[in-house]
């Protein structure tokens, strides 16, 4: 049992491949094939969730993050003790069903739910031009040297972010406002959530109608590959590191938009598209 191969980074949500694996997760069956379009959720950064659909016509209940240690111990989701993509072990994509599996070897069929796809994947390009929007409406607020976004700006979401979580057609995203931030010369003072929710509107209604082009650079085929988001900006090319699918332009997406809310030292934003 190799690592699984997965084609969700290039949109994809079909497929046909062989069943290689199959582990317990407590009463029901984690089915692992050799290949699968199935986006599983992530257990180091758990942003965008599981996909949905069926994997040989069986609904697959939930998918996660396997890994198998060299003695063939897997470990699944939130208990893997090493971290992503670790040398000496498997890393695989894990379709839990509640149904007995077919025998190992057999071809089956896999399905995402192309609907609930569609609007993760929109959901998180969203995010990701959001979160470059906020570094740019911030960019002022910074009183020493900062590490910059790919768009020249100091990366605020990079250094303050604690959460972010992909719905459909949206995100949440989390930040820190603390000392520590404070430390690296960012200044909270007087935040005016409002005007700074507006800047970031804006933005992202040139980055939408500029109907930019999206796309997953991978190094490998495997699950763990350190794959990047790129989106080509009016500004400049865009990149974040990024284990997740995305729509295939800016335009797709309709309106973007972002409400922030400041609850002492918490800044949440909330993005919708559509
Ligand atoms: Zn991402």
């Amino acid at each position: 049992m190799n690592s699984t191969l997965v084609t969700f980074p290039s949109g994809r949500i079909s497929g046909r491949s062989e069943l290689v694996g199959v582990v317990p997760v407590g009463d029901r069956h984690g089915l692992v094939v050799a290949e699968t379009p199935f986006h599983p959720l992530d257990h180091t950064w758990p942003d965008q969730p599981a996909d949905r659909g069926t994997v040989g016509g069986t609904p697959v209940i939930d998918c996660v993050t396997g890994a198998q240690s060299a003695t063939g111990e897997t470990f699944l989701g939130a208990d893997i003790p090493v971290r992503r993509g670790d040398e000496g072990w498997r890393w695989l994509v894990v379709h839990v069903t509640g149904e007995a599996p077919p025998p190992l070897g057999t071809e089956v069929e896999l399905e995402v739910d192309a609907a609930h796809r569609a609007a993760l994947s929109a959901g998180h390009t969203a995010c990701h031009l959001a979160a470059l929007a906020l570094n740019a409406a911030l960019a002022g607020r910074w009183r020493k040297e900062a590490t910059l976004d790919r768009l020249g700006h100091p990366d605020f979401d990079q250094a303050a972010i604690t959460s972010s979580r992909i719905v459909e057609g949206g995100s949440v995203d989390v930040y820190r406002l603390g000392k520590s931030l404070r430390k690296k010369g960012f200044s909270a003072e007087g935040l005016d959530t409002g005007a700074v929710a507006g800047e970031v509107n804006d933005r992202l209604k040139t980055w939408v109608a500029a109907d930019a082009p999206v796309r997953i650079d991978a190094p490998g085929p495997e699950l763990t590959a350190r794959r990047t988001w790129r989106c080509e900006l009016p500004e400049g090319e865009a990149a974040i590191p990024c284990g997740g699918t995305h729509v295939a332009r800016t335009g797709e997406l309709g309106r973007v938009q972002v409400s922030l809310t400041l609850d002492e030292a918490t800044l949440t934003m909330h993005t919708t598209c559509g």
